[in-house]
């Protein structure tokens, strides 16, 4: 909305927005369309007022409690992005319980029947909110996920390092078996690693590089993975207490999972960067024949 919304939208819902008191979620996802998000079966038609939305949205983050939510909706595959109101007319919200984490972010199924949206309430412009609104929102929370795989590595490394230092087997502490060692190195490397990643992507956005958008990409795919490594090891090296959640490792087991799912999936992910890396890094862009 900070980049293309209207002044009377900026005026409306940053402001409260900024100061914690109105909360938005983003509707991008559905029931039968995840990953491949242009094919939203959302769908909207013009009226003499505005618009009227049909649809179905799931796994929405903060949906449970939002006040508003972007809806991104498909008139014969024009995306257009709809600001609206939890309190319209035929917006129903069903909180989605049983997740293996993100507990605290409140995820919910939204079903829109004949919702009716002023036409004030269209952000950026109709039939092109894909390219724009959708592209931006999955790169700012792609940027936002990269560093949340730092966070939970960065804590699976300190919670493993801060146990093997206080456990004693066999009259020595965990931390000097080499085994161990072993993997208390690789988590401070590839964590060192995602952060350096992170970094990079930052700096590169704050110039608008035009490859800001890839390594972006890069450190999202990469610090999630790492995540997963991470914590995956700080759990062996906790041992039976690893499985416990009494212990901080349980929970950011459960964590590092859904870093691979959200902001787009991993294999998405590395489908994006090996589509720039085969244009990147091709040699020959002149020569048709090459033979290997
Ligand atoms: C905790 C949480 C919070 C979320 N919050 C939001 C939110 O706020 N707003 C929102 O709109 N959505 C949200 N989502 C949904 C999320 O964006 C989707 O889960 C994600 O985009 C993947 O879609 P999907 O789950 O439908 O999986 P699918 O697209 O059905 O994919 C299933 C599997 O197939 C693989 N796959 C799919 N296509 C390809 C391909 N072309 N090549 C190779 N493999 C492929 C995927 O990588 C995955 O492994 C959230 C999800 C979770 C878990």
């Amino acid at each position: 909305m900070l980049r293309w919304g209207t002044k009377k939208q900026k005026d409306r819902w940053l402001p409260p927005m900024a100061l914690g008191e109105k909360i938005g979620a983003f509707a991008l996802t559905e029931p039968d369309v995840g990953t491949d998000a242009r094919s939203v079966r959302t769908n909207y038609k013009k009226t003499t007022e505005g618009y009227l939305i049909n649809g179905h949205k799931k796994w929405i983050s903060f949906g449970q409690i939002a006040d508003f939510f972007l809806v991104i909706a498909s008139r014969d595959r024009e995306i257009s992005a709809f600001i609206v109101g939890r309190h319209f007319k035929g917006v129903k919200i069903m909180p989605i319980k049983g997740m293996l984490a993100s507990r605290a972010s409140h995820i919910a199924e939204i079903e829109l029947e004949n919702v009716e949206v002023p036409k004030d309430n269209v952000l950026g412009r109709v039939g092109s909110a894909f390219d724009y609104i959708v592209t931006t929102a999955l790169d700012n929370g792609r940027y936002s996920i990269a560093w949340a795989g730092v966070a939970v590595a960065q804590e699976a490394l300190e919670q493993m390092v801060t146990y093997s230092r206080k456990r004693t087997q066999f009259n020595k502490k965990l931390h000097e078996f080499q085994l161990i060692r072993g993997m208390i190195a690789d988590a401070a490397t590839k964590t060192s690693a995602a952060r350096a990643l992170c970094l990079k992507a930052g700096q590169m956005r704050k110039e608008d590089h035009p490859d800001a958008i890839v390594e972006t990409v890069i450190a999202k795919y990469f610090a999630s993975q790492v995540a997963n490594s991470v914590v995956r090891d700080a759990l062996q090296v906790h041992g039976a207490k690893g499985c416990c959640n009494s212990y901080p490792v349980e929970r950011l087991f459960r964590e590092a999972k859904l870093l691979e799912i959200i902001e787009g999936t991993s294999q998405i992910h590395q489908e994006m960067i090996a589509k720039s890396a085969l244009r990147k890094y091709f040699k020959n862009r002149t020569q048709d024949a090459i033979s290997y």
